[in-house]
């Protein structure tokens, strides 16, 4: 390419390479560090799936003492959206995952490689794509979106491969006259990057969690420089995970494919291209068939499903590193008390590699040992900020009744193995725990007569016993031997293993008269510990609920 060409290319003076190293000097890392990102397109958008990447992207980073930063990838402006860098960041913090460098929720960089916005590295990847037309790497390309779109369906007709490359690649041959007559007629232009590959020949591709990955050398003459002068997601990366001093790529697996160009990008580039790991996607059945988590069609893409939900984060956290080391639950096992970022990822032994269905049940699982873990005052204090956004008249009443909120969800809490695991996320529960208030109990007393086969009459009859024999200040134990008076005097077995023997001989057993007393008092069947609840609802309470 002559000067002169390269000179109607790049009219605007450009740093020089030299300039560029200078300033982003390779970092000094103790052996074994690793430095890894998290490169979202700002879309407004944070698919739980990104969350995904950059938490593994995050503690491969911290687990080694090494650096973890966030890079902005807005190259594609029709796809930006304002207010976008905050949702990203705001989403990372919520999760706990803390970038090193970057940008904040004000869009101000921070850190040694700023910027970290790509829009703003224009010059950055305009001064390498210089070089690369400079050395014959790359050459402009002057075919429009018409004369694309017909080589397209003519290797469509013929059953070639889609893509810009041997023979299709129609302007790698143009001589340095006619680039020149292209560009004095004004013809617009894009930068191709000059591939070295060979289609048939195949590479091997050692990917860090994926394994060892055989596929064809890259030999598309891709574009590198768009017509507004912003570079494309391969060249980006190739420049910045380069400047920027990235050992380790971590990202979704739709860029697998992409490997063997970007090592070519490296190569040509003239530098060591970082390590890659490919994270393979969640995953949803659809009428049986597996297919990726959508943003189109999937509430449960969007990030903010799990906070309308009211998932913990934590909770979410540990689903996610549960999928990539299925050894996490024996962890959390025996280390119940630590914070799940303590648990040391095994990137050598990656669960799910080729790509995991998104298991609710599984992340309910996970949730209610996590709530199961909090003290009454952290429940209340989340709860409370979850309801203010998204359920603001429940946060009304949890601040209005904050002390009696506090003893309802202190019961069965924090008492080893037998600790409650009923609340599964926030959104539950204002409905489970409605029964402690008289203008949201409901009970229906003759479905549950229906059910065990007693008549309404009985079952107020044993409530109106009870609660002539009532004593707030009775200890479990004294409480139980009163409901046993009770069930021996309706006929119903006081202890299960007499009933379990002889059944014929009872109406039913202990357990039907506590849940005589269940339903007056909750109105359910099933509720925590009973004697707890009425201890916690409150003398006056109980006997109003007793009176039917
Ligand atoms: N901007 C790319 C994406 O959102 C980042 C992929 C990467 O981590 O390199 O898919
Ligand atoms: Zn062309």
């Amino acid at each position: 390419m002559t000067p002169e060409i390269i000179a109607k290319i790049f009219p605007n003076e450009l740093p020089s390479i030299e300039e560029i190293e200078k300033k982003y000097p390779p970092r000094a890392l103790q052996p074994g560090q690793k430095v890894t990102r998290v490169a979202p397109s700002p879309t407004g958008f944070m698919h739980v799936g990104s969350l995904y990447a950059a938490l593994v992207s995050e503690r491969a980073a911290h687990q080694s003492g090494g650096v973890f930063y966030l890079r902005v990838e807005d190259t594609d402006q029709k796809r930006k959206v304002e207010g976008a860098v905050e949702v990203i960041c705001k989403s990372l913090a919520r999760y706990g995952i803390v970038a090193d460098e970057g940008v904040n929720e004000n869009n101000q960089d921070y850190g040694p490689y700023a910027p970290y916005t790509q829009s703003e590295r224009k010059e950055i990847y305009q001064a390498y794509a210089k070089k690369l037309l400079t050395e014959g790497l790359a050459y402009p390309c002057f075919c429009g979106a018409e004369e694309l779109d017909l080589m397209r369906k003519i290797q469509e007709k013929q059953g070639q491969r889609p893509g810009y490359y041997g023979k299709y690649a129609h302007c790698r041959p143009l001589t340095d006259a006619q680039i020149l007559e292209n560009l004095n007629a004004g013809k617009p232009w894009i930068l191709r990057f000059k591939s070295m590959g060979d289609n048939n020949k195949r590479m091997l591709i050692k990917d860090l969690l994926k394994g060892d990955v055989n596929m064809p050398e890259n030999d598309l003459d891709i574009v590198i420089l768009k017509s507004d002068g912003l570079p494309t997601y391969h060249f980006a990366h190739a420049v910045d995970d380069h400047l920027m001093g990235t050992t380790h790529v971590l990202r979704g697996d739709e860029w697998l494919s992409s490997v063997p160009l970007h090592i070519q990008l490296f190569v040509a580039l003239g530098w060591k291209a970082p390590k890659y790991g490919h994270i393979a996607p969640l995953q949803k059945s659809d009428n049986g068939n597996k297919r990726k988590l959508s943003k189109r069609y999937d509430p449960e893409a969007n990030i903010t499903y799990f906070w309308e939900k009211g998932y913990p984060e934590t909770a979410l956290i540990e689903y996610l590193l549960n999928l990539i080391n299925a050894s996490f639950e024996d962890w959390r096992r025996t280390n119940p008390d630590k914070d799940a970022f303590d648990f040391p990822l095994n990137f050598n032994k990656v669960s799910n590699s080729a790509g995991a269905l998104f298991d609710f049940q599984k992340l309910n699982s996970i949730s209610k040992e996590v709530i199961a873990r909090m003290t009454a005052d952290e429940v209340y204090q989340a709860l409370s900020a979850w309801a203010k956004t998204y359920n603001p008249a429940f946060a009304d009443r949890l601040s209005a009744n904050r002390d009696y909120y506090l003893h309802i969800l202190n019961i069965e809490r924090n008492i080893g193995k037998k600790s409650r695991k009923d609340f599964i996320k926030w959104s539950d529960i204002e409905a489970d725990t409605a029964y402690f208030f008289d203008d949201t109990f409901t009970r229906d007393l003759e479905s549950f007569a229906k059910e065990i086969n007693l008549s309404v009459e009985e079952l107020k009859a044993v409530a109106a016993e009870f609660k002539a024999v009532y004593r707030a200040e009775d200890d479990k134990n004294t409480w139980f031997e009163k409901i046993k008076v009770i069930a021996e005097k309706h006929g119903f077995a006081s202890d299960m293993k007499s009933y379990r023997e002889t059944p014929e001989k009872f109406k039913g057993s202990i357990s039907d008269i506590s849940n005589v007393l269940r339903i007056f008092i909750t109105g359910r069947t099933q509720s925590p510990d009973l004697h707890a609840i009425m201890q916690v609802m409150g003398t006056n309470r109980v006997l109003s609920r007793l009176e039917a």
